[in-house]
C-alpha cells in the first residue's frame, strides 16, 4: 500500500477544508474545483497558492469561463476517494445499524459502522458473513478507499465487473447489453491490471527524472563552488601582483632619487673645489696687482727698476692667462629615463601576464537534462 496520506494533505490550500472535487493544476498541486473557479474568476492569471505557477496555461486568445477552465482540469480521483472515505469515517462514531451505541467496528465491504453486538449479527448473517470487519481505530481512509467495491455507474448498489472504455464507465454484467455496440468493453480486473502497469512505469519515469534533476542541481552547486573558489584565487593573484608592482615602483623611485642626489652632490663638491681654487688665484692676482700699483704710484729710484724685474718674473709664474675651464655638468636624465623605461617595460609585462591568467570560470550551457 502506498504511503499514508496525512490529514493535512487532504486539505485545500484555499478553503482549508478537505478537498471537494480535487483538481490537478498544471504544477501538480491540488485545489477544489470551486476554489479554482473563485481564484481565476477574480484574476485570470492567478498562480497556484502553493508554488505561484500559473493555473491557466493561456493558449491563443480563446476566452473561456472560469467554470470551463476548472472543469477541464483533470480530477484526482484517488484523492477524491480518500477524502470520501475519511468523511465516512469522520462522521459521528455511532453504530449505523442500531443508531444507539458507539461504533467500534467498520465493515470494509459495506462500510457499516457497528457496535459490538451489531458486529456479531453482521458476522452471522449469510449475506455479510464473509465481510472483513475491522476495529475503527486501525482503519485508515486510504485502506477504506482501497477496499471500496466498484459499483455500477447505472445501478449504484450493484458490483461492477466490466469497464466500457468508450463511455469511460464501470458497469455491471446486466448493463453490458446496453454497451453491446461499444467497441471496447473489458473485464474490470484486466483494466485495473493495465492501469497499475501504466502507473508503475510512470512512477519509474518520474523517479528517473527526479534523480536527473537532483543531479543537475547538485552539479550546478558544485560548479558554483568551483567558480567561487577560482574567484578568490584570482583576487589573491591580483593583490599579490599589484603589491609586487607597487614595490617595484617604490624601489625605482628611491633608486632614481638616490642617483640624482648622488650625481648632484658630486657635481656640487667639484664646483666648490674649483671655486676655492679660483678664489686662491684671485687672491694672488689681487695682491700682486697692489704691489704693481704701489710701485707705479710711488716710483722710488732705483727700486722701481728692481720691482719691474721681480714682479714681471712673479706675474709670469702666476699663469694669469691659464684658461678658466670648468668641467661641464653631466646631466643624469638620459640614464634616469632609461631606467624608468625599463621599469615601465617590466610592469607592462607583469600586467600582460596577469591578463593571461586563466579565470577558470568557464560557462557551459550543456547541462545533462535528458530526463522525461
Ligand atoms: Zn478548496
Ligand atoms: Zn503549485
Ligand atoms: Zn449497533
Ligand atoms: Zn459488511
Ligand atoms: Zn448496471
Ligand atoms: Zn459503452
Amino acid at each position: 500500500m502506498a504511503a499514508v496520506v496525512q490529514p493535512h494533505e487532504r486539505k485545500c490550500a484555499v478553503c482549508t477544508n478537505d478537498f471537494t472535487t480535487p483538481k490537478i493544476l498544471p504544477c501538480g498541486h491540488l485545489l477544489c474545483q470551486g476554489c479554482v473557479i473563485s481564484l481565476i474568476s477574480s484574476k485570470l492569471d492567478a498562480g497556484c497558492p502553493l508554488c505561484t505557477c500559473p493555473i491557466v496555461e493561456l493558449k491563443g486568445n480563446s476566452p473561456q469561463s472560469a467554470a470551463d477552465v476548472a472543469e477541464a482540469l483533470p480530477t484526482d480521483s484517488v484523492m477524491k476517494a480518500i477524502v470520501e472515505s475519511a468523511g465516512m469515517m469522520g462522521k459521528d462514531n455511532m453504530c449505523t445499524v442500531c443508531d444507539n451505541l458507539k461504533a467500534e467496528y467498520i465493515c470494509m465491504q459495506c462500510f457499516e459502522k457497528m457496535c459490538e453486538s451489531c458486529k456479531k449479527i453482521h458476522k452471522k448473517m449469510a449475506v455479510s458473513r464473509s465481510h472483513a470487519v475491522e476495529s475503527v481505530s486501525t482503519v485508515t481512509p486510504e485502506r477504506l478507499a482501497a477496499s471500496r467495491p466498484a459499483l455500477c455507474a447505472d445501478h449504484g448498489d450493484k458490483q461492477a465487473e466490466l469497464f466500457c472504455v468508450d463511455h469511460n464507465l464501470v458497469i455491471c454484467q446486466s448493463c453490458s447489453k446496453k454497451h453491446s455496440g461499444c467497441k471496447d468493453v473489458k473485464p474490470l480486473d484486466e483494466k485495473m491490471k493495465s492501469a497499475e502497469k501504466i502507473l508503475g512505469s510512470l512512477a519509474e519515469e518520474l523517479e528517473k527524472a527526479e534523480e536527473n534533476l537532483k543531479q543537475a542541481i547538485w552539479n550546478l552547486c558544485a560548479r558554483q563552488q568551483r567558480a567561487d573558489a577560482t574567484k578568490d584565487e584570482n583576487m589573491v593573484i591580483v593583490d599579490s601582483t599589484c603589491d609586487r608592482l607597487q614595490s617595484m615602483v617604490e624601489d625605482c623611485r628611491k633608486e632614481m632619487k638616490n642617483q640624482i642626489s648622488h650625481s648632484s652632490s658630486k657635481f656640487e663638491a667639484y664646483l666648490s673645489n674649483v671655486k676655492k681654487d679660483l678664489k686662491k688665484r684671485l687672491g694672488k692676482v689681487t695682491s700682486h696687482k697692489h704691489l704693481v700699483t704701489r710701485a707705479t704710484t710711488v716710483r722710488p729710484r732705483p727700486a722701481l727698476i728692481h720691482a719691474a724685474q721681480t714682479l714681471t718674473d712673479r706675474v709670469n709664474s702666476l699663469d694669469v692667462n691659464n684658461e678658466l675651464e670648468v668641467q661641464p655638468w653631466v646631466d643624469p636624465s638620459p640614464e634616469i629615463t632609461k631606467h624608468c623605461d625599463d621599469v615601465v617595460r617590466r610592469i607592462t609585462a607583469e600586467l600582460q601576464s596577469l591578463e593571461l591568467q586563466p579565470t577558470g570560470v568557464e560557462v557551459s550551457r550543456s547541462f545533462n537534462l535528458s530526463c522525461v
